[in-house]
C-alpha cells in the first residue's frame, strides 16, 4: 500500500512521472490543466505536489492542502508559490535549479541575435509573400564589439556572458553577490550597480529572480541610461521590466527594440502594446526551458528530490 500520494499537476517529463512511480511507498497521480477550484478539492489528498509554472500554489491552496510536506517545482523561478504561506503551514518548497540552465541561455542568445537581425519580422514578412520589402525593411544591428550588461550573474546569466565573449561582445555584469574574482574568472567587468551596468549599454539580458526588489528593475530611468539604438532582452520574468516606460523608449526612439520570452502578464493580451511596433522585436510565449533536454533533466531531478524527501 502507497505511504504517500503525490499528485503532479502541471506537465513534467515521462522519466520523471517514471522515477516518482517507480520509488517504494509512493503513489502518483497526474492531473495537469486542473481548473483552480477542481485543483483545489483534491489537493488536500496528497502529501506532495509537483508543479511547474502554471499551477498557482497559493495561501487558499496551502490551507487546504492538509496532508502537503512538500512542493517540487521543475524548474527554477518558484514566483507561484506562496513560499510564505508554506512556511507557515510547514510544507518545504524545492526547485531545480540546475536542469534548464543551458537551455534559458541559448534561448535568451536567440532573442538576442533575433532582434538584432529582425529575424521574427523578417521571416513574417518572406511567408506573407514580401520578400522584397522585408529585405529592404529589416536592416540590422551587429553584436561584434557591442557593450552588454549582464543584470544577475547566476547560472544563466554566466552561462549568457561565455556565449557573448564568442562574440566578441565586451561583457559588464551586475549581481550584488557576484565578487572581483568570480568576475575576473568569467572575465567579465563587474559593474557596482545596475544603472552602471546599463551606462552605455548596447544590449541587456535580465537574469535574476522576480521578487519585490526586482519588480520593475528596468524602468523609465535605467533605461534612458542605455545607448541609443540598444536592445533588451529578457527571458528571465516579464515583472522585472515596466513594459509600459519599455514601450515608451521604443517609441522615442531610444531604444531600438525588444526580445521577450516573459511577460509582466502571462499569457499577454493580443493588443499588448510591444505587439504592434514593427521591427526589433522578437516574442515567445515562455518557451526558456522548453526543450527536450531540459524538460527531462528538470522531470528527473524534482522526482529524486520529492522521493528523497519523503523517504526520510
Ligand atoms: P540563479 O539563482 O543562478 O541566478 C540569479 C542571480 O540573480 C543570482 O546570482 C543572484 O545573486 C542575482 N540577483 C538577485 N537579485 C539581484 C538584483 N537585484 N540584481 C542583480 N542580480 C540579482 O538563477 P538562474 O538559474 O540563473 O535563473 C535566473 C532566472 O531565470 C530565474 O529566477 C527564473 O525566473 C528565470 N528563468 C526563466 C526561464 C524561462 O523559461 N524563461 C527558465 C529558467 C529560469
Amino acid at each position: 500500500m502507497a505511504n504517500f500520494r503525490v499528485l503532479v499537476s502541471d506537465p513534467i517529463s515521462d522519466k520523471g512521472v517514471e522515477a516518482l512511480a517507480a520509488a517504494p511507498g509512493i503513489e502518483v497521480d497526474v492531473h495537469t490543466g486542473l481548473p483552480p477550484e477542481e485543483f483545489l478539492k483534491i489537493i488536500g489528498d496528497y502529501d506532495a505536489l509537483v508543479v511547474r509554472s502554471q499551477t498557482k500554489v497559493t495561501a487558499e491552496v496551502l490551507a487546504a492542502a492538509t496532508k502537503l510536506k512538500a512542493v517540487g517545482r521543475a524548474g527554477v523561478g518558484v514566483d507561484n508559490i506562496d513560499r510564505q504561506a508554506a512556511t507557515d503551514h510547514g510544507v518545504i518548497v524545492m526547485n531545480t535549479p540546475t536542469g534548464n540552465t543551458i537551455s534559458t541561455a541559448e534561448h535568451a542568445f536567440t532573442l538576442m541575435l533575433s532582434c538584432a537581425r529582425n529575424i521574427g519580422p523578417a521571416h513574417a514578412g518572406v511567408l506573407a509573400g514580401d520578400f522584397k520589402a522585408a529585405r529592404k525593411a529589416f536592416q540590422g544591428i551587429e553584436l561584434n564589439g557591442k557593450r552588454l550588461a549582464v543584470i544577475g550573474m547566476g547560472r544563466i546569466g554566466s552561462e549568457f556572458a561565455k556565449r557573448a565573449q564568442a562574440f566578441n561582445m565586451e561583457v559588464v555584469a551586475y549581481d550584488p553577490f557576484l565578487t572581483e574574482s568570480r568576475a575576473r574568472e568569467l572575465k567579465v567587468t563587474l559593474a557596482e550597480s545596475p544603472d552602471a551596468a546599463l551606462n552605455g549599454a548596447d544590449v541587456v539580458t535580465l537574469h535574476v529572480p522576480l521578487t519585490e526588489s526586482t519588480q520593475h528593475l528596468l524602468n523609465e530611468q535605467r533605461l534612458a541610461l542605455m545607448n541609443p539604438g540598444a536592445i533588451v532582452v529578457n527571458c528571465a520574468r516579464g515583472g522585472l521590466i515596466d513594459e509600459a516606460a519599455l514601450k515608451a523608449a521604443i517609441d522615442s526612439g531610444h531604444i531600438a527594440g525588444c526580445a521577450l520570452d516573459v511577460f509582466e502578464v502571462e499569457p499577454p493580451p493580443a493588443d499588448h502594446p510591444l505587439f504592434s511596433l514593427g521591427k526589433h522585436v522578437t516574442f515567445t510565449p515562455h518557451l526558456g526551458a522548453s526543450t527536450n533536454e531540459a524538460q527531462e533533466n528538470v522531470g528527473i531531478e524534482v522526482a529524486i528530490q520529492i522521493r528523497d524527501f519523503l523517504a526520510t
